[in-house]
């Protein structure tokens, strides 16, 4: 059986009973940083266990080395540094690869920094999206922000601490300045912390508080905001992304989703506009 076990996202005591349990049972455990996962194992009294590294930037031969475990009938546990498997972290292809192989699979559940932001985030839990991290840079990045501009519910994004200013301020400049933001940062640690702004204020308050420390930031939506849509933010996020080098197809594609217009009439509306 290959398990797939939550730990802690910074305070150890959030570690289950079961997770420990079985983590003190299996046979072997994945983890991606022996020596971060080697802490956890000390403090549970598994430090004797048998670690293979499996990371994302060596998954790809890892990953049948673990199937070969299993079905030599091994039982093997898979962890991250901090929080569940498989969400922004490496998991996603062992499970893949495990049903593939018609191999048992369970999860133990444990924290998601994502969702302890989003309860403490005073924003709608009704609906939201997980964004994770943004791509790092380029014109991927781009259309991920503008995509993030059509949606409607809370937006749970991760972000390192030294990028944290750049966010914001691409944030602001697609149109998000007014939207409600919560900050958390260092979550379930010592100096835990929530900073409740719109985006704009928090390009002021982190021009003067240099941000440190983990963070998660959710994000109200910026559709109701903006509805209805006029005419002439449309042409002028034509142009831009235009300008950003993205396809007519492309453009049209977000515009008519972000807006609720035919994918065929934005289709025409950016080709005139870009003829023009
Ligand atoms: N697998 C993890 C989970 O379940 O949440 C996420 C791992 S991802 C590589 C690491 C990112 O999660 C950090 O950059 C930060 O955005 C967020 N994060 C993890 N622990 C956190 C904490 N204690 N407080 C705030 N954010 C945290």
């Amino acid at each position: 059986m290959l398990y797939l076990i939550g730990t802690p996202i910074g305070n150890m005591g959030d570690i289950s009973s079961r997770a420990a349990e079985v983590l003190n049972a299996v046979d072997y455990i994945a983890c991606e940083d022996t020596r971060v996962t080697g802490i956890l194992l000390k403090k549970i009294g598994a430090a004797d266990k048998k670690l293979i590294s499996y990371h994302e930037h060596n998954k790809a031969s890892k990953g049948p080395e673990i199937i070969g475990l299993l079905k030599d009938g091994f039982d093997v546990a898979q962890v991250s540094d901090a929080g569940m498997p498989a969400i922004s972290d490496p998991g996603e292809d062992l499970v893949a690869l495990c049903i593939r192989e018609g191999l048992d699979l369970t999860v133990i559940p444990g924290p998601v920094a994502a969702v302890t932001a989003l309860v403490m985030s005073g924003l709608s839990t009704r609906y939201y999206h997980f964004e994770g991290f943004l791509p790092s840079t380029g014109s991927e990045r781009r259309k991920r922000i503008e995509k993030l501009r059509g949606f409607d519910e809370t937006i749970v994004l991760y972000e390192a601490p030294h990028r944290l200013k750049k966010l914001l301020s691409e944030l602001e400049e697609a149109g998000f300045g007014e939207c409600r933001a919560a900050f958390c940062r260092e979550l379930t640690k010592r100096y835990e912390q929530v900073i409740r702004l719109t985006v704009s204020e928090a390009v002021s308050y982190y021009e003067q508080n240099e941000p440190k420390g983990e963070f998660v930031v959710c994000l109200e939506p910026l559709k109701e905001k903006n509805e209805p849509v006029d005419d002439a933010l449309i042409d002028e996020q034509i142009l831009s992304m235009r300008d950003s080098g993205m396809s007519v197809k492309q453009i049209s594609g977000i515009l008519s989703e972000n807006t609720g217009i035919s994918k065929k009439e934005m289709y025409r509306r950016v080709l005139n506009l870009l003829k023009s």
